[in-house]
C-alpha cells in the first residue's frame, strides 16, 4: 500500500519527500501530530533493515529527524512496530513519528 503511496496511485498528505524516502500523515492519527515516514523501496519490516546500505540508513534516520523538524515537532516519539504481534498492520517499513501532546510511555 505505502508502495502504491509513493508511486501516486493512491491519494496522501505529503510533508516530505527525498533521496527515495516519504513522509506522509498518519490516516488515523493517534496523537494531535503523527506522521509515518519510509524508503518508496519496498521492505516489508525493520527485520530486513540491514538490506540497506549504511548511507541510506543513516539518511533514513536523519529524514525521520528533519522530518519532526517539518512539522514543527521539538518533542516527538518515534515508534516502529515489527511483526502483527508488536501492532505492525501495513507490512511496508515504516517509522512513526508522534507528537504534539505529552505521550504516555508505553
Ligand atoms: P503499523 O500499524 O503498521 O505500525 O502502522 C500503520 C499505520 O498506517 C497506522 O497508523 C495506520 O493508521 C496507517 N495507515 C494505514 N493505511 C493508511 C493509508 O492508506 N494512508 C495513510 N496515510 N496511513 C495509513
Amino acid at each position: 500500500m505505502f508502495c502504491r503511496i509513493a508511486r501516486g496511485e493512491l491519494p496522501a498528505d505529503v510533508v516530505h519527500r527525498a533521496d527515495g524516502l516519504l513522509a506522509i500523515r498518519d490516516i488515523a492519527p493517534k496523537a494531535p501530530v503523527h506522521v509515518l515516514c519510509f524508503p518508496e523501496r519496498h521492505l516489508a519490516t525493520f527485520r530486513e533493515i540491514s538490506l540497506l546500505d549504511p548511507a541510506e540508513a543513516k539518511r533514513l534516520l536523519d529524514f525521520v529527524a528533519e522530518t519532526a523538524e517539518r512539522v514543527g515537532l521539538d518533542d516527538y516519539r518515534v515508534i516502529v512496530n515489527v511483526g502483527p504481534e508488536a501492532g505492525q498492520t501495513v507490512f511496508h517499513l515504516h517509522w512513526h513519528v508522534l507528537g504534539g501532546r505529552t505521550l504516555p510511555f508505553p
